[in-house]
């Protein structure tokens, strides 16, 4: 399955805030094996957002989205995505206690309109509770395209996609990626330099081509790293995949030249 990211946001747009959301999501889904070719930033407009999906959906199976689900005029996103995918919108009496008791507990006994808003779900799809904020996320589907709505604030997004899409994905996917880290010493570190990431490239040439384990190299300030990422079914087997892989690699830069070999769980 590929999946697309699309941030909404006009602050991501303007530079106000960085688009950590996006960063987070590719790193979780390079680690559920999923592709993502995609991201893309677009601002809190129904017309562009629209025009997002269309070219997304003309390239991936699935999309998904952060932000623009709170309580104000600007946050769109659901709306439009409820009419993208042709949902009828409904009161989720789950999420609308959750709110009444969130402003009870606050001293509060009237609800805005803006808040109640964020009740409203699309019938006949998934609904994922929000544990840190108001607004719930949900999975719509429809003709074999998929979107994952969640909220803007990283720390409600976050252990949403890790609670309740990680499992929905997994089921979608039938391999995971794992990578092994290698990171060569410095220029600073090393008496000569073979360091630096062309010289590192030359000696791993052949093995650079590699399509399952993969080989990459990427200059650091403290150092060059070579990535070597294999696909498995399992854990086990994409570690079995990676060992001879990474055995060369540490061959042909020499052990001297290296400062660490991990695996990547970041
Ligand atoms: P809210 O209920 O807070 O309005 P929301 O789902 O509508 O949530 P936004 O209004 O789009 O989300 O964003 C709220 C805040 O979340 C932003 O001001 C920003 O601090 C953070 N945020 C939103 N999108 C991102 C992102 N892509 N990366 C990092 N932070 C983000």
């Amino acid at each position: 399955m590929v999946v697309e990211i699309i941030s909404v946001g006009t602050e991501i747009l303007m530079g106000n805030i960085v688009n950590t959301n996006a960063q987070y999501l590719a790193k979780r889904l390079a680690h559920l094996g999923l592709d993502c070719h995609y991201q893309t930033v677009v601002g809190d407009n129904p017309a562009r957002i629209k025009s997002a999906l269309d070219v997304a959906y003309s390239r991936a199976d699935a999309v998904i989205m952060t932000g623009g689900l709170g309580p104000t005029k600007d946050d769109l996103t659901k709306e439009m995505l409820m009419e993208y995918f042709g949902k009828i919108p409904v009161v989720d009496e789950k999420a609308l206690h959750s709110l009444e008791e969130r402003l009870k507990a606050r001293g509060f006994n009237k609800m805005s309109e803006g808040l109640r808003k964020q009740a409203i779900v699309p019938a006949d799809s998934l609904i994922l509770y929000n544990h840190h904020g108001t607004a719930p996320g949900c999975v719509m589907e429809r003709d074999g395209k998929i979107c994952i709505l969640l909220p803007g604030p990283p720390h409600e997004m976050q252990p949403m996609f890790e609670e309740c899409c990680e499992l929905y994905l997994n089921a979608k996917s039938d391999k995971i990626l794992v990578s092994i880290i290698i990171r060569c010493l410095s220029k600073y570190e090393a008496p000569i330099s073979i360091v630096g990431e062309s010289p590192v490239a030359d000696r791993l040439a052949e093995i650079l081509d590699g399509v399952n384990p993969t080989v990459a190299t990427y200059a650091k300030e403290d150092g060059c790293i070579i990535r070597v990422t294999a696909a498995g079914k399992t854990h086990e087997e994409a570690l079995e995949l990676l060992k001879p892989v990474v055995e060369k690699c540490r061959e042909r830069i020499g052990e001297e030249f290296i400062k660490f070999v991990k695996e990547d769980t970041d």
